[in-house]
């Protein structure tokens, strides 16, 4: 099948306004009755503190109210439809008694990170992190990845050389400085391609396998000698010589074959409380910092590269501390809003799933995403449509591509 871009775009404008009225279906259902489960929250400024609402509810109850994405956050059941609220919920309209396990940690008060700032989308220029246990966010800075981003600074010294490449046009994107949020930042310390989840001290310290593992192997941790040294990464535990290997048979067997809950328990099971003991020698470094608490040389916040869950000890000593923190070994679920399975509409499958690909916490709230995509979309085919060029799926997926990028940069991850 070919045709001009001219009868694509109608075609696909018109799909896509289909496509944007269905997808408020997505978005009809307050995920009350789903309990306490993880999923993304949002604090309304408008309506209450402590509070969070659920993302459909954050769509279709609190539309004009001022609100802040707080993320997944788990076991949190959506405060909308209870009399915490005094908002009426418009999609779960039986009225509900408070909640009473929701945790309302210090994101709820609108302040995040261990500074305390209150986060704003419009001006913040560093990538926070979310922490694993706790889910928290953190600044790069503030995990000493990083010098504070200069916004701070008067102006007269910021303004002339933050601008030396003026305008950049997403086309010639330098790829040099792709691991920047913002075109002028130096990369972090740590990039985030190099981790895969992170544990702030407060909760490394509360956790004795995770704090005995810090600064050994893929279990990074930020350190400096003396307030004057610069800072720098413990990758590895020196003089290591103990592989920590999973016993065979358990990691890659499962890995490859059976994604679910069943298969990721069976590796936990896996343990043998008299099995000795693998955890590679202590870093003394890290062990100084979280246990002393040294603030001068290092925070004491751990970066656990991928395949961490796999890597862990689970001998009678070491598995305790881990399943009190289950996130450590199994990967959690998040909810999302379900697909619309009838909906047949290649293009927004398509950018529903290039969404969906994204990193959870990277993720942003769906529905405004997928219009901003929309708009996106419509405007990048719209120069084919002029020259009556025909647009092939590389088209589309060059696009796609560059959202996807233009997403994982400066965007929060975990
Ligand atoms: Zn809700
Ligand atoms: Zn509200
Ligand atoms: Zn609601
Ligand atoms: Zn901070
Ligand atoms: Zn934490
Ligand atoms: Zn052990």
């Amino acid at each position: 099948m070919s045709s001009t871009l001219k009868d694509y775009i109608e075609t696909q404008d018109s799909l896509l306004r289909e496509a944007a009225e269905a997808l408020p279906h997505q978005f009809n259902r307050c995920t009350y009755p789903l309990g306490s489960i993880r999923q993304p929250v949002y604090l309304c400024l408008t309506c209450a503190l402590p509070r969070g609402i659920c993302a459909a509810c954050s769509v279709a109850c609190h539309t004009d109210h001022e609100q802040v994405e707080l993320f997944p956050k788990r076991d949190f059941c959506c405060d909308c439809p209870t009399s915490a609220l005094h908002h009426p919920c418009t999609l779960h309209t039986t009225p509900e008694d408070e909640n009473t396990t929701n945790h309302y940690g210090q994101n709820f008060k609108g302040v995040f990170c261990r500074c305390g700032r209150p986060y704003d989308p419009n001006t913040e220029r560093e990538t926070m992190i979310q922490c694993l246990a706790c889910e928290d966010w953190f600044h790069e800075s503030c995990c000493n990845l990083r010098e504070r981003p200069d916004a701070d600074l008067p102006l007269s010294t910021n303004e002339p050389q933050a601008q030396a490449d003026p305008q950049p046009q997403s086309d010639d994107v330098d790829d040099g400085a792709s691991d920047a949020s913002s075109s002028d930042l130096p990369p972090p310390l740590i990039r985030a391609s190099d981790y895969d989840s992170f544990v702030c001290a407060s909760c490394a310290r509360k956790i004795p396998t995770l704090l005995r593992y810090a600064g050994t192997n893929g279990c990074l941790v930020v350190v400096r000698d003396d307030v004057s040294a610069p800072w720098r990464v413990i990758r590895e535990t020196k003089n290591e010589t103990v592989d920590v290997d999973v016993p065979v048979g358990s990691k890659r067997a499962h890995s490859s074959s059976v994604e679910g809950p069943e298969a990721k328990r069976t590796r936990t099971e896996g343990s043998n409380p008299k099995s000795p003991c693998l955890v590679p020698p202590t870093n003394s470094v890290a062990q100084g910092i979280l246990i002393a608490s040294k603030p001068d040389l290092g925070t004491g916040d751990v970066f656990l590269t991928e395949g961490f869950r796999d890597r862990w000890c689970r001998c009678g000593s070491c598995l305790p501390s881990l399943e009190a923190n289950k996130f450590l070994l199994l990967e959690e679920e998040t909810y999302e809003p379900p697909d619309d399975p009838d909906s047949g509409l290649s293009l927004e499958e398509l950018g529903i799933r290039a969404l969906s690909r994204l990193p959870r916490e990277r993720a942003i709230d769906g529905i405004h995403a997928f219009n901003a995509m929309r708009d996106d979309l419509l405007k990048y085919l719209r120069p084919f449509a002029q020259e009556g060029k025909v647009v092939g799926e590389v088209d589309v997926r060059a696009f796609f591509d560059r959202l996807q990028e233009e997403k994982a940069l400066g965007v929060a991850r975990s």
